[in-house]
């Protein structure tokens, strides 16, 4: 019996209610719609499946790989010979009372941005409005440090709770998460899951003024980014300033004329050159041999060396 097979076979006797799936074709489930298949792969829906989820894994020797809405990530055509956890099961989205802190919005890490974004502004609580065009969920955005219009997830976070390799659950206040420019410790360290997060407090405005600047970011998206297509945002990180002046990593592709630029099914956006999206029919092999092919020539023509911001899986 392999590693694997010890492991489906503990789950499904210690936690017959945890959904398994086998061979999960990880293309369902990325937003650049690439991977071939996870051997297996676990949707836990509540806490304590989440917890048994993880800690039977690491008792059998297995390190789970941790998945939210894929909208970051670019997985082998070859698939992953290994254990996920799809987090988006948990959804919990509470108002949790504290003895001495007041009331205060508990997130669970499966949660989606958008609908988190929503709800604080049925709630009239702005600071949020930012998050509603991000395609992921709360976990992922918290090991991005997912941001965009001037927001990041860091500055509206007060505590961050995840699960160790034991099972336990850790909790971290924000300040000690070492957010940073789409990073975090939990970017650093992957073993760890993040179940949930606590909000600072938000403060109150009228949902109407709200809901206007979220549409008017939407409106903004919609005209600068290839939405019609997958992809997974933006394929590089923005690289470091030049004598304090911000250097943009799309700016620098359209100045090579890399625009357009096409292996297989994958090409840089017309429309953003900072996005690279499938055309159809785009693999893992295409995608990453363009942005190869982007840092070789981006270099050599300005002498900045792009990193990517999407994470890998298999590769
Ligand atoms: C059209 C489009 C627009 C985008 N715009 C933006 C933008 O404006 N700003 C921005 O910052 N990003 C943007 N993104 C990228 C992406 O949506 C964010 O990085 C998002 O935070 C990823 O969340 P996810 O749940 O999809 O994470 P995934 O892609 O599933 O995972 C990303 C990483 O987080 C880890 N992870 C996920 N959940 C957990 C968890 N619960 N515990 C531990 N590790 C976990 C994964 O292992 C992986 O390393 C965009 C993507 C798309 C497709």
């Amino acid at each position: 019996m392999t590693l694997l097979e010890g492991l489906e076979k503990r789950l499904r006797e210690e936690c017959p209610l945890l959904e398994l799936r086998k061979n999960e074709p990880m293309s369902r489930h990325t937003s650049f719609r690439v991977g071939g298949p996870a051997a297996l792969m676990a949707l836990p829906k509540t806490r304590e499946e989440a917890m048994d989820a993880v800690h039977i894994a690491y008792r059998q020797g297995i390190r789970p790989f941790f998945l939210g809405n894929g909208t970051n990530l670019l997985v082998s055509d070859q698939g992953y010979d290994g254990y996920v956890i799809k987090t988006t099961g948990l959804e919990r989205l509470e108002w949790v009372d504290f003895t001495y802190s007041g009331r205060k919005l508990v997130v669970g890490g499966g949660v989606f941005l958008s609908r988190l974004a929503n709800f604080a502004a049925e709630q009239g609580l702005t600071g949020l409005e930012w998050a509603a065009g991000i395609p992921g969920t709360v976990g992922g955005a918290v090991v991005m440090n997912a941001g965009a219009y001037g927001g990041e997830l860091c500055q509206v976070l007060e505590k961050v709770s995840y699960l160790v390799e034991t099972g336990d659950v850790l909790r971290m206040d924000a300040g000690a998460c070492e957010f940073a420019y789409r990073h975090s410790i939990f970017s650093r360290l992957p073993e760890w899951m993040v179940l949930n997060v606590s909000l600072l407090p938000l403060a109150q405005e009228a949902p109407a003024r709200i809901r206007e600047r979220m549409a008017e970011l939407a409106e903004q998206r919609r005209a600068k980014q290839p939405l019609e297509h997958p992809s997974a945002g933006s394929t590089f990180k923005r690289p470091p300033p030049v004598d304090g002046k911000p250097v943009y990593a799309a700016a620098l592709i359209d100045q090579c004329g890399l625009k357009g630029l096409t292996v297989g099914g994958a090409q840089v956006s017309e429309k953003h050159a900072g996005f690279i999206i499938n055309r159809g029919g785009a693999t893992c092999r295409d995608i990453l041999k363009l942005m190869e092919e982007v840092t070789r020539r981006v270099l050599a023509e300005t002498g900045v060396e792009l990193e990517p911001e999407v994470k890998t899986l298999g590769v």
